[in-house]
């Protein structure tokens, strides 16, 4: 097969490791930069055009899109499907997963459990958004944050007051969690395929810290989920509509919470930590699935 990888940066851990993969059991890679891609949407026989001409034909597309460009990654995606590739994660399930409002209203619609959350723009009172999600101690988000940049414990009513008016000033989204403080400092990312998870890693916050992100010092570690955490991750995937995810969960009191669903969830550390081919199931993934034209939604709604 012919297999191309979107993604911005052909020497990024998981993108190569891709591309190794997929060589390895006998396929072609291309590494194809979405923001390189120049498209024609009127014409009958939708293109992709790349460095010059026209890009050649694949049989899947696997993408690797980043926070900073998931409105353009996601067009020149939906233009392969509308080509007839068949994507890894189809535009549609990525688009839903880059938003954290319509993914986690998407969960809470199917009763997955997740923190109490509240969601706010420029709200005129911040104690009755503080009440509608059981009070301080809050976690508050920015939206457009990553690796747990934006991300702020509230410990006090009045810590939370002066975090929530600072973001109204930043003109920002941002959504106000009830704290889950018997997770620990540790979150679980589940990493699903298909309808399984396939390997699953525990990460807990270096000490004064109650973020995970392996970026921001956490460490992690290799660790067995219940069945119940099992099934969880595997229908958040399949909520969101990724065959490819990156499931984060909490273990509270009241059993796991969904806090994210990831559709470009990195290899590095779960392959380190668990040992396992994970970039080579995701291959054979696409050996057993890819088909012309086969997408739920071929890029509508
Ligand atoms: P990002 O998407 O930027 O990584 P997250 O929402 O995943 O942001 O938050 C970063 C980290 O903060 C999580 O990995 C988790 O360890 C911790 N965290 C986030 N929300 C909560 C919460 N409601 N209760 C307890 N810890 C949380």
């Amino acid at each position: 097969m012919k297999i191309a990888i979107l993604s911005r940066n052909p020497k990024l851990y998981s993108t190569r490791r891709l591309v190794e993969a997929a060589e390895k059991r006998g396929h072609i890679a291309r590494v194809i930069d979405p923001l390189r891609c120049y498209m024609n949407i009127a014409a009958h026989n939708p293109e992709i055009h790349y460095k010059g001409g026209k890009l050649e034909h694949f049989d899947a597309v696997i993408p690797r899109i980043g926070a900073s460009v998931t409105f353009y990654a996601t067009s020149v995606l939906r233009q392969f499907e509308m080509m007839g590739v068949f994507p890894l994660n189809e535009s549609v399930a990525v688009s839903r997963s880059k938003d954290k409002l319509r993914s986690l209203q998407l969960l809470s619609r199917k009763g997955i459990g997740m923190p109490a959350t509240g969601f706010a723009h420029s709200p005129d009172d911040t104690q009755d958004l503080l009440k509608l999600v059981g009070g301080a101690p809050v976690v508050i988000k920015l939206l457009e944050g990553t690796q747990g940049v934006g991300v702020v414990l509230a410990e006090t009513r009045k810590a939370a007051e002066s975090v929530i008016d600072a973001f109204r000033g930043l003109r920002a989204h941002f959504l106000v969690q009830e704290f889950i403080k018997e997770a620990g400092g540790s979150d679980i990312r589940c990493f699903v395929i298909g309808d399984k998870v396939v390997a699953a890693m525990k990460r807990t916050a270096k000490e004064g810290e109650f973020r995970s992100n392996l970026h921001r010092g956490g460490t992690a570690e290799i660790i067995r989920i219940t069945p119940e955490e099992r099934r969880m991750a595997v229908r958040a995937a399949k909520i969101v509509g990724l065959n490819v995810a990156g499931v984060d969960l909490l273990r509270s009191d009241k059993g796991p919470l969904i806090m994210e669903v990831n559709s470009s969830p990195g290899l590095e550390g779960i392959e380190t930590v668990t040992g396992k081919d994970i970039a080579g199931q995701i291959i054979a993934f696409i050996e057993k699935n890819a088909q012309p034209h086969k997408t739920r939604t071929k890029g509508k709604g």
